[in-house]
C-alpha cells in the first residue's frame, strides 16, 4: 500500500495507484502475496464453485488465484485505471469467462440482476499499521452490501499489537558518525520529524518487549465506528536491558481455513520476515528518552484516531506515564522496591510464614511511596 498523503481526497488517492511501481512493490511482497495465494489456493474445498468478489484487485492477482481454487465466477473490482491491466492479466491467463472486471468503486457496483450475492469477498485492504488508507471502510461496504449470510472474508481477522522499542538507527548513530559528533543535527532531525510516525524495518531486537494486542478485529462483525477511535494504556516490564526509544505498532491478518488446512496468518510483526509494511514507529523526544533493566516497568498510553477532515488518515497518539506514578498489577514482577517487597510478602503469607515485623517493614516501605501506589498495595 502506498504512503498517501494525509490530504489526498478520493480521486487522488486512487490516481497513486496508477503508479506500476506501488504494484510492484506489493507483488514482489513476498510475504503479503504467497500470504493470499496460499490462503486462497491451499483451501480450493472453500473456493469450489463460489462466487468471489475481489476488491481492489489492481493488476488482479488475487481474482487469479480465486479462479485457480475453483471458483465459479469472480468479479474483480478496481476504482484505478490498473482495470485495464487486470483485464489483460485475465485474458492472458483464460479467464474472461470467470473473473468480469469492473473499473470503478465497489461502492458504485452492482451484481448482475440473476447473482443475489456473493459467497467469498477477498481483499488486501490493509495500510500502514493496519488502518491508514481506511480502505477497511470499503471492505465493510461490500460486507454489509454483497456478502451472503454465512460468507466468508479473506481475510476474516485483524490483530494491532504494540511494543517499546530501541532505535539506535535514530539516537546512536549521531553521536558520533564517520568520527563527527551530530547530536545537535539529530535533535533538530528528530524535532522536524515528530509529527508523524516513522515506517521502518525494525528487527525482533530492538523490542524491549515481545508485544501486547492493542485491538483484535473480528471483520465479520466489527463496524467502522468501532476502529475510528482505539485507545488503550499499556504496562509493560522490559524484557531487556535497553533504551526506551519509540513504540512500534505493528498487525497480524488471518485467513479462513477448511477443516484439514491450518489457517494462513500474514504477520507484519518486527520478528518475522519483512513486508513492504515495515513497521509503525513513533519516537520519543529526546528528552523522554528512558534507559532500563530488565523488569523494569513502563507504561505509555496509545491512540490511534482517525481524522474527520481527511477521513483516509489517522492520527497516532502516544502518552507517555510514569509507571512509578501508577497502580502496578498485584502482584508484580518488576524491579520497584515496593513490588519486590509485596511479592515477597505475598509469598510468606503463601508458606504461612508471616511475622508481625514483616508487616511493618512493607507499612514502612510503602509509606516512602506515593499515596496512589499505597493504595494499590493495600487493596
Ligand atoms: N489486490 C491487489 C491490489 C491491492 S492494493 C493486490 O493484491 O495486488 C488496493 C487496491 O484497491 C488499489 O488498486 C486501489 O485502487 C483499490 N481500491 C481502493 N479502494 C477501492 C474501492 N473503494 N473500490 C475499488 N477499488 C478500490
Amino acid at each position: 500500500m502506498k504512503n498517501i498523503p494525509e490530504s489526498a481526497n478520493n480521486d487522488e488517492y486512487f490516481k497513486s495507484y496508477e503508479d506500476l511501481e506501488v504494484h510492484e512493490l506489493m507483488l514482489l511482497d513476498v510475504e503479503r502475496t504467497t500470504a493470499y495465494g496460499n490462503a486462497i489456493r491451499q483451501n480450493e474445498e472453500l473456493f469450489k464453485d463460489k462466487i468471489v468478489m475481489d476488491i481492489g484487485c489492481g493488476t488482479g492477482i488475487l481474482s487469479v488465484f480465486c479462479a485457480q481454487a475453483g471458483a465459479k465466477k469472480v468479479f474483480a473490482i478496481e476504482a484505478s485505471n490498473v482495470a485495464g491491466i487486470c483485464e489483460e492479466v485475465v485474458a492472458e491467463n483464460n479467464l474472461e469467462n470467470i473473473i468480469d472486471v469492473f473499473h470503478g468503486k465497489v461502492e458504485d457496483f452492482q451484481l448482475p440482476a440473476d447473482i443475489n450475492g456473493v459467497d467469498i469477498i477477498v481483499s488486501e485492504w490493509m495500510g500502514f499499521y493496519l488502518l491508514h488508507e481506511s480502505m477497511l471502510e470499503s471492505f465493510l461496504f461490500a460486507r454489509d452490501n454483497f456478502l451472503n449470510k454465512d460468507g466468508l472474508l479473506f481475510p476474516d481477522t485483524a490483530s494491532i499489537y504494540t511494543a517499546p522499542c530501541q532505535l539506535p538507527q535514530m539516537f546512536e548513530l549521531w553521536e558520533e558518525y564517520l568520527g563527527v559528533r551530530m547530536t545537535s543535527f539529530r535533535q533538530r532531525l528528530r524535532e522536524q520529524k515528530s509529527t508523524k510516525p516513522e515506517i521502518v524495518p525494525l528487527s525482533a531486537e530492538q523490542l524491549l518487549h515481545s508485544g501486547e494486542l492493542m485491538s483484535w478485529i473480528d471483520l465479520k462483525t466489527v463496524c467502522q465506528e468501532d476502529v475510528d477511535n482505539i485507545s488503550e494504556t499499556f504496562f509493560m516490564l522490559s524484557e531487556s536491558h535497553g533504551n526506551f526509544q519509540g513504540v512500534c505498532i505493528w498487525f497480524e491478518c488471518t485467513f479462513p481455513s477448511s477443516s484439514d488446512q491450518t489457517p494462513i496468518t500474514l504477520s507484519t510483526s518486527p520478528g518475522q520476515p519483512a513486508t513492504h509494511w515495515k513497521q509503525t514507529v513513533i519516537v520519543l523526544p529526546e528528552i523522554s528518552v528512558l534507559t532500563v533493566e530488565p523488569n523494569e516497568a513502563i507504561a505509555y498510553e496509545l491512540s490511534i484516531k482517525r481524522n474527520k477532515s481527511t477521513a483516509r488518515g489517522y492520527t497516532l497518539q502516544l502518552d507517555q506515564i510514569d509507571a512509578d506514578e501508577i497502580d502496578h498489577p498485584i502482584p508484580c514482577d518488576c524491579i520497584m522496591t515496593k513490588c519486590i517487597l509485596f511479592k515477597a510478602h505475598l509469598k510468606k503469607l503463601e508458606n504461612g510464614q508471616l511475622e508481625d515485623d514483616d508487616d511493618e517493614e512493607l507499612e514502612e516501605e510503602q509509606d516512602e511511596n506515593s499515596e496512589n501506589k499505597e493504595t494499590t498495595l493495600r487493596n
